[in-house]
């Protein structure tokens, strides 16, 4: 059914870049053959997913949208692959994003446009574009993102999805191909907040084989969801609530009356540093990517340029060919942060600032239980809008890069409408508690 839906949508929403249609149907029917014989199924048996094309997958494309490693086939998989695979989830096909991850409406793709289910004249939002569009247009059940900076919670928020950043080291990196990686996470997209805490059950946990990952036990994200929350103590960053645009500030109020009348306290607070995180973001993330994309030089992976008489040129030609615009731009600004005698100004000073917007979090959350803000100022911008200025592109992530520099959870659910594009609201939790913030959505839901 998901197939045939691909076939009658895809072309107009462009949400797929490589379909695993023979594996797939293969896959469902050994499930149909143990479900007959009576054999264990696992947790998500029968279930199709979309995975963004950043986390390898064996014997499947990964291409991170980028000519450098379009023909790239990973032979492993990445551990959420794995534990998808072990839960007797099915792999239907890997999807759009931004190049590397890079961007914040998917059209940095090297390959394809995907536009926004709700409006095809709209971006998806970014960097998961596709897997947003995917799950929107009911191309799958569920998908896979990453976040970095928002890429999870801004396109859920564009195409009116439930999209969950967990918490730094709760759910393995190990084959997400490395954009910032003290930012990196990977998160689901869901059409529910239910749905949202049955795919955490299976992708959360510690893995040996990201050394990021937190070794704690594993929770079932279902115990406890469909619990009241009265009393419970709520913050509305006032930083977060500047240039809001359309029907987002009215949706918010609104929001906020919603979690009194299920017997929330809410109360405007300050996260003080919160004006500095796009500069910190956007000198942090670019710093780390120079250094994780020096990796593809046409010898060890992905395409070489044909076109060289030495080593140097090999480098430089299969770089310069292989990247595209907005990638070569942060690998040079990272690479110039980076430099000795600009390090200090600019690389160890948002190394600073990132602790006192991770410190402003670790506040707050002595007062409150959760914060809430919208997930973005407006809702899903026109395809070619920002394209040409990346600054406005870059403010576009002005509600979401906090919480990626704190390291804390954070979740987006649908609250509403403007110019019949969806919203979103954002949940934010503290360390860990990805429990709780689910618990909120829920209700909220
Ligand atoms: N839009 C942000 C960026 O371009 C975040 C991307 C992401 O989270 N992968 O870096």
């Amino acid at each position: 059914e998901y197939f045939k839906r691909i076939e009658k949508y895809d072309n107009s929403i462009e949400a797929f870049l490589t379909l695993n249609k023979e594996e797939a149907l293969k896959k469902a029917k050994e499930i149909d053959e143990k479900r007959k014989n009576g054999e264990q199924l696992g947790y998500l048996a029968g279930i199709p997913v979309a995975i963004k094309d950043n986390i390898s997958t064996k014997g499947l494309k990964t291409t991170c949208a980028s000519n450098i490693i379009k023909d790239y086939i990973p032979p492993f998989d990445a551990t959420v692959i794995e534990n998808l695979k072990n839960a007797d989830a099915i792999i239907i096909g890997k999807t759009n994003l931004d190049e590397f991850a890079m961007g914040s409406s998917t059209e940095t793709s090297a390959f394809q446009i995907t536009k926004n289910p709700w409006d095809i004249s709209r971006v998806p939002g970014g960097s998961s574009g596709g897997s947003a569009a995917a799950v929107a247009s009911q191309m799958a059940p569920f998908s896979l993102g990453s976040e970095t900076g928002g890429s999870v919670r801004q396109p859920a928020s564009f195409c009116g999805l439930v999209g969950l950043k967990p918490t730094y080291g709760l759910v393995s990196r190990y084959g997400l191909i490395a954009f910032a990686s003290s930012f990196d996470q990977i998160g689901p997209f869901t059409r529910n907040v239910e749905d949202a805490a049955i795919v955490m059950n299976v992708i959360a946990g510690y893995d040996k084989m990201d050394s990021t990952s937190v070794k704690r036990e594993k929770e079932n994200y279902l115990d406890g969801l469909k619990n009241d929350i009265k009393g419970l103590k709520i913050g509305v960053p006032k930083e977060y609530l500047e240039g809001l645009e359309g029907n987002v500030k009215s949706q918010m109020e609104q929001s906020i009356k919603t979690f009194e009348n299920l017997g929330a306290e809410v109360e405007m607070m300050s996260l003080p540093h919160s004006g500095y995180g796009l500069e910190t973001y956007y000198i942090l993330a670019p710093s780390e990517a120079s250094s994780n994309l020096a990796r593809f030089d046409g010898i060890r992976y992905g395409n070489r340029s044909s076109n060289y008489n030495n080593t140097e040129e090999l480098f430089v030609k299969t770089r310069s060919e292989g990247f595209g615009e907005e990638v070569k731009r942060r690998i040079m600004m990272g690479t110039y942060c980076l430099s000795s005698g600009y390090y200090d100004a600019y690389y160890k000073k948002a190394q600073e600032v990132r602790t006192l917007i991770k410190n402003d979090f670790d506040k707050a959350f002595e007062k409150y239980d959760i914060l809430i803000s919208p997930t973005t100022l407006s809702t899903a911008f026109k395809i070619g809008e920002k394209n040409d200025d990346p600054i406005a592109m870059y403010q576009s992530d002005k509600l979401t890069v906090g919480v990626n520099i704190a390291g804390v959870p954070a979740i987006s659910i649908p609250c509403g409408l403007s110019d019949n594009m969806p919203i979103g609201l954002q949940i934010i939790g503290k360390n860990f508690d990805e429990a709780k913030i689910l618990n909120v959505a829920y209700n909220f839901e």
